[in-house]
């Protein structure tokens, strides 16, 4: 089931085009856990004036973060999230589901969430909002929308280098993590996998990509272990690339995003691509719900706790 424009119109493309960088999912996690001013942002993320200057600038231009005056004399400002930003939290919430489970960032405690509802530790899960099953990949079936077209038109790209330094320790989101979405590339090639493909050509005609780029992309995530290779034939050798438990688990990461890229960016004529969830035959509605009671979790019923101290603060939007 490979169709070009399944990957061409996804609106997880339109997604990672706001958020697909490191810097900016490390700022989200913090205004997330309530930061919002800038001294704040770069005391706890330790990165370059210039860096986050450039980053805020981009986030608010995407209407993700406004920019407030909180103090008149002096005049400061803050960055608070708006409605679409706070609509990222079903993404952050996998974000550190994912890496609870994969990838714990190195020498930290985990980041553990609370569910107010019933009160228990949670970890979060992607569910079907119909039948309340936890969706897997395996189960869910793709097709085209009728903003198929029109959103196929490709968006100008932002070049940007993989690596701009290394991220700095004291970030909520693991390296593992950090790699795998903040970039341009690597998760739309992890995203592939979920649409059936797992050769190299086929990949790289989906995604129109340079052979060396998608080449060192593919490379990366296998050594992530995401992906695993497969000789399906010997003379010349020839590769499949293929989802790992671990790879398999970033879906709902994706998943959130796709649904956050649909609700923001769909072309006037409705969502470009339509997912279907097998066990129970209805149009997928990603909902996030707790791993305990199985409600639906928001923003206002987690609270982070048992992290660093200094991210142990009050949910606030
Ligand atoms: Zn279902
Ligand atoms: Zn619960």
């Amino acid at each position: 089931m490979f169709d070009r424009a399944f990957i061409s119109s996804s609106s997880v493309n339109r997604a990672l085009d706001v958020i697909g960088d490191r810097w900016v999912i490390m700022i989200l996690q913090q205004a997330w856990f309530g930061v919002r001013r800038f001294d704040e942002f770069q005391a706890r993320l330790e990165l370059a004036r210039s860096t986050l200057t450039n980053r805020l600038k981009h986030l608010t231009e995407h209407g993700v973060l406004a920019r407030e005056v909180y103090s008149e004399r002096p005049l400061r400002h803050e960055y608070r999230l708006t409605a679409k930003g706070r609509d990222l939290y079903p993404a952050a919430l996998m974000m550190l589901s994912w890496q609870q489970r994969w990838a714990p960032p190195g020498g930290q405690a985990p980041i553990l969430l609370r569910h107010s509802g019933c009160g228990e530790l949670t970890t979060p899960r992607m569910t079907c909002a119909s039948c309340g099953g936890e969706v897997d990949p395996r189960e869910v079936d793709y097709t085209l929308g009728p903003g198929a077209s029109a959103a196929t038109a490709r968006s100008p790209r932002r070049r940007r280098s993989t690596v701009e330094g290394q991220p700095a320790t004291r970030t909520l989101v693991s390296s593992a993590l950090l790699e795998l979405l903040g970039d341009r590339w690597t998760p739309q090639v992890a995203a592939t996998a979920f649409f059936g493909l797992r050769r190299f050509e086929d990949m790289r005609e989906a995604l129109e990509l340079a052979p060396n780029i998608l080449a060192d992309r593919l490379r990366r995530l296998v050594e992530l272990d995401v992906f695993r290779t497969e000789v399906y034939q010997a003379r010349p050798q020839r590769l499949h690339y293929r989802l790992t438990d671990r790879g398999r688990a970033f879906y709902p990461i994706l998943l959130a995003l796709l649904a956050w890229g649909d609700r923001w960016y769909a072309p006037p004529g409705g969502v470009p691509m339509i997912l279907t969830h097998r066990p129970c035959g209805a149009v997928l509605r990603a909902q996030v719900a707790c791993s305990v009671c199985a409600a639906p979790l928001d923003s206002h019923s987690v609270t982070p706790v048992a992290a660093a101290p200094s991210v142990v603060r009050a949910q606030q939007s």
